[in-house]
């Protein structure tokens, strides 16, 4: 394989239902050599292995739950230990096709918790995804948003080895203490806007934080990971 890797992209979101062949046509034109999808909810793993199933060598599934769901209409709520028991079984189904387990972290950001058990449980549910990585001998593709140094502790404390923190916000001496530990940081699109400084990604599909770019328009960002084989 060669050409740059995005190590963190949502091809699963509905944004790209309509034309998803056309935006993979032009990223493999843009010098991309592979794209790790990863999910969010419980309904887009099935989507995921499909696609990686389509684009074999191309779309390589990195499957978990992410610490904050969406409920239509646009409503947020903090995971649960159920969202997690919908996607256990399909891990552990199909853990031969995985490159990780992602996207799974902490978001302790006030609107997306509501009190100490949101986060207790948000705690529980990324430590059975550390445990399950580490079971399985697969990274793990963490969010971290206002949960820093929760994050890195508990990764810490659960013996995490393989680590890819994605779009990390913390404090860089709580940075550190991840890259003491071996862990790799990869960094967002919003990386243009920002001075906080690894490993490229262009997590299209998601929302921009601050709505200051298009959550499709990203495969072609020039901040990917360049690799040779994989
Ligand atoms: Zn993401």
């Amino acid at each position: 394989m060669e050409g740059y890797i995005d190590c963190h992209c949502h091809l699963s979101a509905q944004e790209f239902d309509e034309d998803l062949d056309e935006v993979i046509t032009r990223a493999k034109e843009a010098g991309i050599g592979a794209i790790v999808a990863v999910a969010e909810f419980p309904w887009e793993a099935p989507k995921i292995l499909s696609l990686s199933q389509k684009h074999k060598d191309f779309i390589f599934p990195c499957l978990g739950v992410h610490p904050v769901q969406a409920e239509p209409p646009d409503s947020q709520r903090s995971v649960t230990l159920e969202d997690l028991g919908q996607v256990e079984p399909v891990i552990g189904d199909n853990v031969e096709k995985l490159v990780g387990i992602g996207e799974v972290g902490l978001d302790f950001t006030p609107f997306n918790v509501k009190g100490a058990s949101d986060k207790d449980v948000q705690r529980q549910v990324f430590a059975r995804q550390i445990d399950l990585a580490k079971k399985f001998d697969l990274p793990v593709n963490v969010h971290s948003r206002s949960a820093g140094r929760p994050v890195i502790q508990l990764l810490k404390e659960q013996g995490a080895s393989k680590v890819l923190l994605h779009a990390f916000d913390g404090k860089v001496s709580v940075a550190l203490q991840g890259v003491q530990s071996g862990y790799f940081f990869s960094v967002p699109p919003c990386i243009v806007r920002s001075e906080q400084v690894g490993c490229p990604e262009t997590e299209a599909g998601e929302g921009d934080p601050a709505g200051e770019s298009d959550v499709r328009d990203r495969l072609t960002c020039t901040g990917t990971c360049q690799t040779g084989e994989k």
